[in-house]
C-alpha cells in the first residue's frame, strides 16, 4: 500500500517558495517564490535579496533612514523577480508562480512580461496598496490568473 499522507503538488510548490523565503537576511520580511511547468517540474526559485556583489553587510536592510539611499528600497530585488532572472533554461511562457505574499506592480510588470500565466499566493495582507491594486489590474488586463493559496494546516517540521 502507498502512503496517503503525501504533500499535494500545491504544497510542495508552496513548501518551496517558503522555504526559499528562509534565505532572505531581510529582518522585516522574507518572501518566497517557486515557478513550475506545467507539468509540476520545478523551474526556478528566489527569495528577497540585494544583487549579486552587494554585500549584506555594507548594503542597508533599514525601512526608514535620513534619504532613500539609507534605505533596502531601491537595492533589494523582490523574490518573484529573482526567480525570474534566476531561470537559465530558456523561456517561462506559460508557467505557474508561487509565491508567499502578493506580487508588488514591479513583479507583476516582470511575471506578465516573462509569459506566466498563473499566480498562486499566500498572503495578500497589502491589498489595500496601490502597488497591489496596480498589479491585480495588469493581471486583470493581461489574462494572468491569480488565486489564493489553500492552506491545509499541515505543519511540516524538518530536522537540518
Ligand atoms: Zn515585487
Amino acid at each position: 500500500m502507498k502512503r496517503e499522507d503525501y504533500i499535494s503538488w500545491d504544497e510542495y510548490f508552496m513548501g518551496v517558495a517558503k522555504l526559499a523565503a528562509m534565505r532572505s537576511k531581510d529582518p522585516n520580511t522574507q518572501v518566497g517564490t517557486c515557478i513550475v511547468s506545467n507539468d509540476n517540474k520545478i523551474l526556478s526559485m528566489g527569495y528577497n535579496g540585494f544583487p549579486t556583489g552587494c554585500d549584506d553587510n555594507l548594503f542597508p536592510w533599514e525601512r526608514d533612514g535620513e534619504d532613500e539611499l539609507s534605505t533596502k528600497y531601491p537595492f533589494v530585488t523582490h523574490s518573484e523577480l529573482n526567480a525570474i532572472l534566476n531561470y537559465r533554461g530558456g523561456s517561462l511562457e506559460g508557467a505557474k508562480l508561487y509565491v508567499s505574499l502578493f506580487p508588488c506592480n514591479e513583479c507583476a510588470k516582470a511575471i506578465i512580461q516573462a509569459g506566466i500565466r498563473t499566480v498562486v499566493y499566500d498572503s495578500d495582507k497589502y491589498s489595500a496598496s496601490a502597488a497591489t491594486r496596480a498589479s491585480k489590474k495588469m493581471f486583470d488586463a493581461a489574462g494572468v490568473e491569480y488565486y489564493p493559496y489553500k492552506r491545509s494546516g499541515k505543519n511540516i517540521h524538518i530536522e537540518i
